[in-house]
């Protein structure tokens, strides 16, 4: 019978922090593990990069027995075990790619209880002779639970059905007391469902995390002639690893060879490589040997770099869940990571041609639908994430910041009379042509075609010269998705007039386009400013870690992560101390490189003649400061009210055109003088009160603001204070 350890810990996280070297648990977390531990079975839905692995594996820790870990991905297995054993904890992985000797020495080591995983793959688990091996295990060291990872390939409703896990019930028949632990990143609740009578769990409890991830940007940009231009200043931009998604084979090798021509260390990726050449790119992209992958959807399932910084879908994707889950590949460390589509009508018909080729009717119907959706997704105004969560059933109410729509809303435009000469264009044509034909009689095309047709006399011929046939393209597309005409669907689109159609041409409804912005540039850069010397020592620590990495043949996350690397750079630990206080710094990785990492950050130090923020005050706020103006980065808002602000409009004038208020444009220009820049505040606060204040801010040793405000009486505001803090502190006084 398998218990519970006699456990060394006080508490699950004093544990964490031994085994991971984390301080708290994520959201769901703890819960999962108290029903592991109390040998419940359970399914956990959490998205990608919400820490699903840790859920099993710190009980595995803290049991008596081992934890069977069934996942499909072989080729990543090596990878998990190898993340393991860097934490100092001993797990294992039998599968195919083993010769005889290795599989039976490790099998030793499991009947001897030295191994507290094993990862295995459903067809190993499931063959026959390995069926008494594991019988024996149990009746020896004990099995102290399943965990049943990549769970949705037991159902067919699933992206990726795979018949094999559709056994794996078996298990619950022949160790009925052993805990089953079902895991997850897929949304839909059928497959949910699925997951749990399929794999027969009792009772289980169901722990479904948001599908949220507030650290990924996501926006959409239209695919024009400058649009690889316009990649290729992302790419290099790039703090970190990148993953550009195109739809063939060919693009994919396209573009990866036209981003090495410029330079940048990229990677094709897809199904027409061999095996070898396949694992061999995954491999060095892993291993930050390249930074970019270019691929097509085969790569990344299962892709556990935790530094994948950017996501471009440089073509369209197929399916609004396939995009949620390739563009989920990145930020999986919770740091902000950039999610970019490229939109274009010509990808849409190359799509629509990949459907009208699958043979099953049904199919093709399924396929058009989900392509609507990405289309709608694209094209829309409103919030992405909004888009994406109300997709999987989730609302958020509010707007988010972290995405295109929402930190640069789109003009609407009322386009009443246009819809008008366009739906009436659509009945004198008599409901038989498509858009483009449409739009060759609005604009009095002098093609052949219009003449033979006679429709150079229609009365709809040439009255809309005013607008380029982009624009009206625009309005034909934007009328589709408000419903307000129909499109035929039967592989020949010809437009259509329905009741709201109607409506609109009798003046009952009027039409609003969103115009699209070309947000082109920018962006990708602004998530976080370190400063100089942060940079400098970031990419110090990052060589040093590569270094370690490589001399073990393992990834560069795995020696420590990007997150942990930042913390750092930031805090400059220079004691056994104080480094073991940085995120990801467990028992094991302080002992193992704790050292090295300590005399680089001194080295870096000393050069520089920085103080040991441990015993001077000073340094420590230089560290806490630079935290915070990392949080509120300035960003594209920002500069358009610097803008603004230095061609002489006061604060209300800025406030007024960017339809903010004013106590945000003074936010924005506090925040820009916190991350560096240079603002005259004189029109604000006069020379004379910039002294007053100063002298204040001098007198009160807290610092506080409220005391700062108090000191002055209350003479002057809280922004106006903030202001000559930012400014002198910047000016170093
Ligand atoms: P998933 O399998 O759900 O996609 P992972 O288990 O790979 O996610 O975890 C994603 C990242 O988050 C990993 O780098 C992991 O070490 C880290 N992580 C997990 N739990 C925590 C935690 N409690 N605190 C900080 N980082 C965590
Ligand atoms: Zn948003």
């Amino acid at each position: 019978m398998v218990s519970v350890a006699p456990s060394p810990f006080p508490s699950l996280e004093t544990a964490l922090k031994h085994f991971f070297g984390y301080d708290q648990f994520r959201l769901h977390q703890r819960a999962v593990i108290e029903a592991v531990l109390a040998q419940r079975d359970a399914l956990v839905v959490m998205p990608t990069g919400g820490g699903k692995s840790l859920c099993y594996q710190l009980p595995a820790l803290l049991r008596l027995g081992v934890t069977v870990v069934v996942s499909p991905l072989i080729a990543l297995m090596q990878d998990q075990v190898d993340a393991l054993v860097n934490n100092g904890i001993a797990a294992t992985y039998l599968n195919s790619s083993l010769d005889g000797m290795t599989v039976r020495s490790r099998q030793a080591d499991l009947l001897e209880g030295r191994t507290k995983l094993l990862y295995l793959s459903p067809e190993r688990l499931l063959s026959e002779n390995f069926w008494p091996f594991l019988t024996q295990l149990h009746q020896r060291v004990g099995i102290a639970g399943f965990a049943i990872d990549e769970a949705h390939c037991v159902s067919e409703w699933g992206h990726d059905f795979r018949p094999e896990y559709r056994q794996l019930h078996r298990l619950r028949t022949a160790f009925p007391s052993v805990a089953v632990l079902a895991l997850t990143a897929t949304a839909t609740e059928r497959v949910r469902h699925d997951i749990v009578q399929q794999l027969q769990l009792q009772r289980a409890e169901v722990l479904v995390a948001s599908f949220n991830r507030p650290n990924l940007y996501y926006e959409v940009r239209s695919k024009t002639r400058q649009s690889y231009g316009d990649l290729l200043t992302q790419v290099q931009g790039l703090e970190g690893s990148g993953i550009i998604y195109c739809l063939s084979r060919k693009r994919v090798d396209e573009v990866a060879a036209r981003l090495q021509q410029d330079g940048v260390a990229a990677l094709p990726y897809h199904a027409g490589l061999s095996d070898t050449q396949r694992t061999e790119h995954q491999h060095r992209f892993i291993r930050d040997d390249v930074r970019v992958m270019v691929a097509t959807v085969a790569f990344g399932m299962g892709i556990n770099k935790p530094d994948v910084r950017l996501v471009v879908h440089y073509d369209l994707p197929r399916t609004l869940e396939g995009y949620y889950q390739e563009s989920g590949r990145s930020g999986r460390d919770g740091e902000p990571a950039h999610c970019t589509v490229y939109f274009s009508y010509a990808d849409v018909s190359t799509i629509n041609y990949l459907i009208e080729q699958k043979p099953d009717p049904q199919e093709q119907n399924i396929a058009r639908q989900q392509l609507r959706q990405v289309i709608d997704y694209a094209e829309s105004t409103v919030c992405r994430r909004q888009i994406q969560l109300a997709y999987f059933g989730e609302t958020l109410t509010a707007g988010c910041d972290r995405c295109d729509n929402c930190r640069y809303p789109r003009p609407q435009e009322d386009w009443t009379v246009e819809a008008q000469k366009f739906l009436s264009c659509v009945a004198r044509c008599r409901e038989r042509f498509g858009m483009v034909h449409i739009i060759d009689v609005l604009r009095g095309s002098r093609k052949k075609r219009i003449r033979d047709l006679g429709h150079d006399q229609l009365s709809t011929y040439g009255i809309g010269q005013e607008r380029s046939a982009e624009q009206w393209k625009l309005l034909g597309r934007s009328l589709l998705h408000q419903g307000l005409v129909e499109e035929t669907t039967d592989g020949f689109p010809v437009l259509q007039l329905n009741a709201a159609s109607w409506q609109v041409l009798r003046k009952q409804l009027t039409v609003q386009v969103a115009i699209p912005e070309d947000l082109a540039g920018g962006e990708a850069q602004v998530d976080a400013v370190p400063s100089a010397d942060q940079s400098t020592l970031l990419g110090q620590l990052k060589s040093l870690r590569k270094q370690l990495a490589d001399a073990q043949g393992v990834a560069p996350y795995m020696v420590f992560t990007e997150t942990s690397l930042r913390q750092m750079a930031q805090r400059l630990p220079r004691t056994q101390q104080t480094f073991s206080q940085i995120s990801g710094v467990g028992s094991r990785k302080l002992a193992q490189y704790g050292h090295t990492f300590i005399d680089l950050i001194t080295q870096f130090c000393t050069e520089r003649g920085i103080p040991d923020a441990a015993t001077h005050q000073t340094t420590q706020a230089t560290a806490i400061r630079s935290t915070q103006s990392k949080a509120t980065a300035p960003g594209h808002t920002h500069a358009l009210t610097l803008d603004l602000y230095r061609q002489g409009h006061s604060l209300a004038e800025i406030a007024e055109q960017r339809d903010l208020r004013t106590s945000t444009i003074l936010r924005h220009l506090v925040e820009l003088i916190d991350a560096g820049t240079v603002v005259d505040i004189n029109p604000i606060v006069s020379v004379a009160e910039q002294e007053e204040i100063a002298r204040a801010i001098a007198q009160v040793d807290s610092g506080r603001l409220s005391e700062i405000h108090a000191h002055l009486q209350g003479t002057y505001t809280y922004d106006q204070i903030r202001l000559v803090r930012s400014t002198y502190r910047l000016r170093g006084e």
